[in-house]
């Protein structure tokens, strides 16, 4: 097989990535992104390894049953969305998959597989966005979503993840760029102003923020904007600038201005209300948040009176959310905003059992630990490289009878289960969660116990 043969193809399988994948004759597995398990294709090969390749659709030869017509004109070109051509129940289906084969065949741990949580929205749940803007080579603007894999800015003038509110700010924020022909950020030069457009919305507040990442301090004519801004957003609670001067790929820089309100929105997540400013980390489906942590709790079981121990603990939504069934909560986190937000958020919500402590999470259990302190369950939400051997081992030491393991990223944590199961924790069951529709993301949370416990 060859760079640009055409071969027929049938799919039988989906990565969770978002490609499909078919057998050649000699049992070469070949990857076809946006083809769906069942159909009949003809394949252009455009990538050959040792035993695997990859392939474009040339031709839908037979569709399969799951196929449904992309409902975005975007789909295939931005890089946001992987299962717009099969029907949500289908993806759900390939999302558990892909949590029970890392958990199985890379964990070797063999437990209760409960249904994957769907999310009740599967379009319009983002309350987050942030885009790009550049100028093509004949000077029209773009806005929008990089391309997969790459710096290349796709022109958009929705998402169908967003909520309708955000096309409108996206609207305005073109109208005035034609009006006053603003100075776009060039990422090849490093020069020019406006960089990006960055839009939050509390879902149950209605609070919307508008962030402009500058490349500067400020813009021309920023009352003329603010001016727009306002009579086309009756929801609209403050617009902030945010100035990055770096060469960098990190959309925010550290400096906020506030021009209009009071630079923070704020949002309601399992009855407590949170203070959200353009740094906070917020969660991007929170009615699905709602019930990934409501899941969490359940495994908590919680009576009143324990020690909860509350690790990557990020602005400390999860804990803050059991505070009430326990004794005294224990967050940790590493980046200091999170964890000033996380004070704050206890006082607004008049948690007065929780502490919280910025350091790493594994470095602050074994000085937890040192210390004296037994949690009773411990609560476990790292990023996408997992917990590691060296915090379990720690874990182990504290003797929870309980822990558990919130996750984004399937491989690692059956790596981090497989830990678990060396220490003495015994995983007892794991329910999927889609927090992220449309997108090649999965979450996991998972019930471990401690073996010899009752
Ligand atoms: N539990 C929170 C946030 C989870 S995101 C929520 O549900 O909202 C993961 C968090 O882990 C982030 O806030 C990140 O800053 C933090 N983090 C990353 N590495 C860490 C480390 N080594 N020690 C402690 N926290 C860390």
């Amino acid at each position: 097989m060859k760079k640009n043969d055409i071969i027929r193809l049938t799919i039988t399988s989906a990565t969770a990535e978002g490609s499909g994948v078919g057998k050649t004759e000699d049992n070469m597995a070949v990857f076809v992104p946006m083809s769906a398990v069942g159909d009949e294709l003809s394949v252009r090969i455009v990538k050959v390894k040792k035993t695997y390749a990859f392939g474009k659709i040339e031709e839908i030869i037979s569709p399969s049953d799951s196929r449904i017509s992309p409902d975005c004109p975007y789909f295939s070109k931005c890089g946001g969305c992987v299962w717009r051509h099969i029907s949500y129940e289908n993806e759900l289906e390939v999302k558990a998959q892909k949590v029970r084969d890392a958990v199985e065949r890379i964990g070797g741990i063999h437990t209760v597989f409960q249904p994957i949580m769907g999310s009740e929205k599967n379009n319009r749940y983002r309350n987050k966005a942030q885009l790009p803007l550049g100028r093509a080579k004949d000077r029209r603007l773009l806005m929008g979503f990089y391309a997969f894999h790459s710096h290349r800015i796709i022109d958009c003038d929705d998402c169908a993840l967003q909520p309708e509110v955000f096309r409108t700010v996206m609207e305005v924020t073109r109208s005035f760029v034609q009006k006053t022909g603003a100075d776009i950020y060039d990422e090849a030069t490093g020069k020019g102003r406006l960089r990006h457009l960055y839009i939050r919305l509390g879902e149950v507040t209605d609070e919307l923020m508008v962030c402009y990442v500058i490349n500067g301090n400020g813009l021309k004519q920023e009352d003329l904007l603010i001016k727009m801004l306002r009579e086309a957003l009756p929801n609209l609670k403050t617009v902030v600038f945010n100035s990055n001067r770096e060469k960098t790929n990190v959309i925010l820089g550290r400096k906020n201005r506030v021009a209009y309100g009071n630079g923070v929105i704020s949002d309601m997540l399992c009855g407590l209300r949170f203070k959200i400013s353009p740094f906070s980390f917020w969660q991007i489906n929170r009615s699905q948040a709602e019930r990934l942590y409501e899941k969490a709790r359940e495994y908590a079981n919680l009576k009143g009176d324990e020690v909860l121990l509350d690790l990557y603990c990020g602005t400390g939504t999860i804990g803050l959310s059991m505070a009430r069934d326990c004794g005294k909560l224990i967050g940790v986190e590493i980046i200091e905003d999170a964890v000033r937000d996380a004070e704050e958020n206890a006082a607004i919500n008049g948690v007065e059992n929780a502490r919280f402590i910025c350091a790493d999470a594994s470095e602050a259990a074994e000085q937890l630990r040192n210390e004296g302190v037994r949690p009773d369950v411990v609560i476990l939400d790292p990023p996408r490289k997992g917990c590691g051997e060296a915090l379990v081992k720690t874990i182990r030491g504290m003797a929870p009878h309980r822990v558990v393991y919130v996750s984004c990223d399937p491989a690692t944590l059956a790596r981090d289960l497989k830990y678990f199961d060396e220490n003495g924790y015994q995983t007892e069951e794991v329910t999927p969660c889609d927090m992220f529709p449309r997108t090649a993301h999965v979450e996991t949370v998972v019930l471990l116990r401690r073996k010899n416990a009752r």
